[in-house]
């Protein structure tokens, strides 16, 4: 039954201990989640912020730009000439040309413009063309490039970036005329302060890119006029306004009036990287307290065993003793005296010792049921003080009969058997002194037989049987003695 108890126990123990770290884990895992999916979004919200805002200025610049290229349309001075038209006489051209090039002085003066001027088909251009923008072109072709760009365009304009692999500006064209475009162009830096990054999203990466994902500007300057990485391309595919984010990245996407797009990331390891330190402790505190769970969770089995334990203990030892005495009952006398016999034989005697008390009848008869009960009470303390610190195993067998067995640690029988002789002695001693008002009206005395034999020579029965016929002889002889011997 101890053994079934225990392993329920244990049973319940191991649940408990599974259920407290199967739910810790799990109630730190929703936290963890739920904290992660906060946090993303709250990035997504200000990095979108931030991103509209930085589109709304570009689109703002961009348009300044096409509006002050469209002023040229105001006058059919500025858009009507025609540069490449070889019957216009040479004063009249100069003429046509100066016009031109004091509006676009006017238009161009308060702007931080790199290139304001009119080109014409035969290359020839009126305005300000820089110095790096002619030499891009060294062998002519800078009309079919811009004209090339606007070809397809319902408006007939183009925002062109990498204008012959050069990466610090961006120009815009428009036509003018059928032989003439209007051509802008600007820093790609003048947009800096635009894509400035908040320190709250310091490691944001911001950028515009083309039509063609060619980045124009990045706040990693390394990217610029590279085509946009390839996993933050797939992320966000050819969306105009998004805010999305896979495993490894995030991203917003902002599109711009003239369809390039402002494209902001962050590696979802940055943006977790508070998170994750969070998780750590998080985690840290959670098998903290699942060990202090357990811990007392073991701690509560062991003191309910243990509780359990005594109170098996108590039950399995009033089950073994005779209720009037406290000795071993018949029963559990004859166990432990079996169980000894056998266990290893070597080097051991053994010794049986069996008692009954003479006349005690009489006692019963003479004095009453009770006092014959009072008497069964003192022999038991009478053999407990005779055999205090031997190792002996004392039983009540029968009414008035009792038992005693030893093992003794001794090979030879000869000084058991002197050792058997003076525990019986000093049984009949105490006995005597015990019950000397009963013994002098000849009321009781203590008749004993014992054997001493090597262990594991005779069972228990053949002990029994043997130690009570020596008793049988004491009684025999006249009662109140003991007869001891070797078998
Ligand atoms: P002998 O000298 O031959 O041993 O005879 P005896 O009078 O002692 O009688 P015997 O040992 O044959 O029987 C024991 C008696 O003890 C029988 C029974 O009435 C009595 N007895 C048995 N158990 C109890 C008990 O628990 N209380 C009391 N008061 N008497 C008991
Ligand atoms: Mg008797």
């Amino acid at each position: 039954m101890q053994n079934d108890l225990r392993r329920k126990q244990m049973l319940f123990t191991t649940v408990l201990a599974v259920i407290i770290v199967v739910s810790s884990a799990a109630i730190t895992l929703v936290a963890q989640t739920f904290s992660d999916q906060t946090l993303t979004s709250r990035s997504l919200d200000l990095i979108s912020a931030n991103a509209t805002q930085a589109q709304m200025n570009v689109d703002q610049y961009f348009l300044k730009v096409e509006k002050v290229a469209a002023l040229l349309y105001s006058d059919e001075a500025y858009y009507e000439f025609d540069a490449t038209d070889t019957s216009i006489d040479e004063y009249d051209k100069l003429q046509a040309e100066d016009v031109i090039e004091n509006r676009i002085i006017d238009l161009g003066m308060m702007e931080n413009f790199c290139d304001f001027a009119v080109i014409y088909a035969n290359d020839e251009s009126v305005g300000w063309v820089s110095q790096t923008t002619k030499g891009l072109f060294p062998d002519d072709g800078m009309y079919d490039l811009f004209a090339d760009a606007i070809k397809d365009d319902p408006k007939s304009e183009a925002w062109v970036f990498g204008v012959k692999g050069n990466d610090d500006r961006i120009y815009y064209a428009k036509r003018l005329n059928e032989h003439a475009i209007v051509m802008v162009s600007f820093y790609v830096s003048e947009l800096s302060d635009t894509f400035a990054v908040p320190e709250s999203l310091g490691e944001m990466t911001v950028r515009l890119v083309d039509t063609d994902n060619t980045i124009v500007y990045s706040t990693d300057p390394d990217e610029v006029s590279q085509q946009l990485p390839a996993e933050i391309d797939n992320l966000v595919g050819e969306d105009t306004y998004s805010a999305i984010y896979d495993e490894e990245n995030l991203a917003t996407v902002d599109a711009l009036g003239n369809g390039w797009r402002i494209i902001c990331s962050e590696p979802m390891s940055i943006l977790m990287r508070d998170s994750n330190a969070l998780r750590q402790r998080t985690t840290l505190a959670a098998v903290g307290l699942i060990i202090a769970a357990i811990i007392i969770d073991i701690l509560m089995a062991r003191h309910f065993n243990n509780q359990v334990n005594s109170v098996v203990d108590d039950l399995s030892e009033s089950a073994d003793s005779d209720r009037m005495t406290g000795l071993l009952n018949k029963t559990a006398f004859e166990l432990r005296v079996t169980k000894d016999l056998d266990g290893d034989g070597d080097g051991r005697t053994v010794a049986f010792l069996m008692c009954d008390l003479d006349n005690f009848k009489a006692v019963n008869d003479t004095l009453g049921h009770n006092a014959g009960d009072e008497v069964i009470i003192r022999m038991a303390s009478v053999l407990r003080e005779s055999f205090a610190d031997t190792g002996a195993v004392i039983g009540r067998i029968g009414g008035d009969e009792f038992a005693a067995y030893w093992s003794f640690e001794e090979p030879d029988e000869q000084p058991s058997y002197e050792r058997l002789i003076y525990l019986a002695n000093k049984l009949q001693n105490i006995f005597n002194k015990e019950f000397e008002a009963e013994r002098s009206k000849s009321l009781l005395s203590l008749s004993s037989g014992g054997v001493v034999a090597r262990a594991g020579a005779f069972d228990f029965e053949t002990l029994y049987t043997r130690a009570d016929n020596a008793m049988y002889e004491s009684k025999n002889d006249g009662k109140g003695k003991s007869t001891v011997r070797m078998i």
